[in-house]
């Protein structure tokens, strides 16, 4: 069969079709170690609340009555006009129902984005998308019509007490031209759990605004919902903001809703395109959550419970490795919010590609750190070989087992 050159560059090889179909069979292969995918955990409390909920909509009739029916192109109504209301209440932002769009996930959202802010323009020109800090969340490297699509800056590191570091943005290397369309940034930032500081927000909005270009912030581990998000970072939104939300990581990623906040002319374009793409974005998720966002309970749940869970796993996962892993060349980001811990193994005599598949041999899966670079050009570059990201999330007994298989690997590889 011949494809086109659209369905050439959307049939090949990508780094996040290899994630999702892993995660797939690691879910379905029995005695895999599944440290791999961004599936948030099953939280009990979380689970029983959601479980609750969709009996009280099943027994209104609001649930079937929300599969029963298309939603418009911009999402169900009175979601985005509860989610208006709560996020101006809770946060002061201006913002009515006409800021906010509903997508297919978020996910869905980028490739919109990306593609409606880069790409070709009338009279030949194109543009890309600016990421200021890689590495960053591999999902968006193949979300492009067109090659040549990103483009991103390396960042500056800071080594830390206690075998940590952290990513920062290195504002004397990033250079913003005009052929840069949109700035995008993950805060929290899957995969090493970095969260952008407010000054280097704030930066970031200065030059964009200078440009004349939005700043994507991609929220979907970060406030109000679901939080988590271990320091004290201010939410940062306003009309040169595009901030994209989601429900996934709330515990709801089968519900494949993401949400995106922007000013009227960006929500009016991301409304056409689901109009012709999907016609409509899914109707159960905010049909499941609007009673939450109306009462509040979405934003009580991420603080008690959703947060203090996660924040718990992390630290405990970090105790394990240092534990099982004592060597000067093994450093861990800071973990600072979302699920994953990144760990950078300093002059690593392998290629993070085959510490992934050796970990694979032994019923161990991660995700390969040499993703996670999308528009970065220098293929010599080390430190993008060393890496690796875990998922904290699971069960105690898989992320302990699986550090386990870590550690004897790495440490045989130093060996030798
Ligand atoms: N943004 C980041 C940083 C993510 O890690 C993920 C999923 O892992 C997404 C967005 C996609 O979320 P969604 O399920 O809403 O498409």
């Amino acid at each position: 069969m011949e494809f086109s050159v659209f369905g050439q560059k959307f049939t090949r090889h990508s780094g996040i079709t290899q994630l999702m179909d892993d995660l797939n069979k690691g879910l379905s292969t029995p005695n895999t170690i599944m440290l791999g995918g961004g599936n948030p955990a099953a939280i009990p409390e979380v689970l029983a609340y959601m479980d609750r909920q969709a009996g009280e909509l099943l027994k209104t009739g609001a649930l079937i009555k929300a599969m029963a029916n298309y939603d418009g192109p911009q999402g169900k109504d009175s979601f985005n006009r509860a989610l208006a209301a709560l996020l101006s209440r809770e946060l002061d932002w201006p913002i009515g129902p006409e800021n906010i769009a509903l997508t297919n996930g978020s996910q869905n959202a980028f490739f919109y984005l990306f593609n409606l802010l880069a790409g070709e323009f009338t009279g030949g020109r194109k543009k890309k998308v600016l990421f200021p800090l890689a590495p960053e969340y591999i999902g968006y490297g193949d979300a492009a019509l067109d090659e040549g699509h990103f483009i991103a800056c390396k960042p500056a590191i800071s080594r830390l007490d206690n075998g940590l570091f952290k990513y920062h943005v290195d504002f004397e290397r990033l250079e913003v031209g005009d052929d840069i369309g949109l700035i995008c940034v993950s805060r929290p930032t899957n995969p090493t759990g970095n969260v952008l500081t407010d000054e280097e927000i704030e930066h970031l909005d200065q030059i964009a605004r200078e440009k004349g270009i939005p700043l994507l912030i991609d929220n979907a581990y970060g406030t109000p919902f679901p939080n988590i998000i271990f320091t004290d970072a201010k939410p940062f939104w306003n009309d040169n903001t595009i901030l994209c939300m989601s429900l996934s990581k709330l515990g709801l990623p089968g519900t494949r809703c993401g949400i995106v906040i922007a000013e009227p002319g960006i929500i009016k374009a991301i409304t056409n395109l689901s109009g012709i793409i999907n016609l409509a974005p899914g109707s159960l998720g905010p049909a499941l959550t609007l009673p939450m966002i109306e009462s509040g309970d979405i934003i009580r749940l991420s603080n008690q419970v959703i947060r203090p869970f996660y924040e718990n796993k992390a630290q405990q996962a970090v105790g394990w490795l240092q534990q099982a892993i004592p060597l000067p060349q093994f450093h861990i980001h800071k973990p600072e919010g979302a699920l994953f811990l990144w760990l950078w193994f300093e002059d690593l005599p392998i290629h993070s590609q085959e510490l992934y598949e050796r970990l694979k041999q032994k019923g161990l899966l991660v995700v390969p750190g040499h993703y996670f670079f999308p528009g970065i050009e220098d293929e010599d570059w080390p430190h993008s070989k060393e890496c690796i990201r875990l998922n904290y999330a699971q069960s105690e007994a898989d992320v302990q087992a699986g550090i386990a298989i870590l550690a004897e690997e790495i440490l045989s590889i130093y060996q030798q």
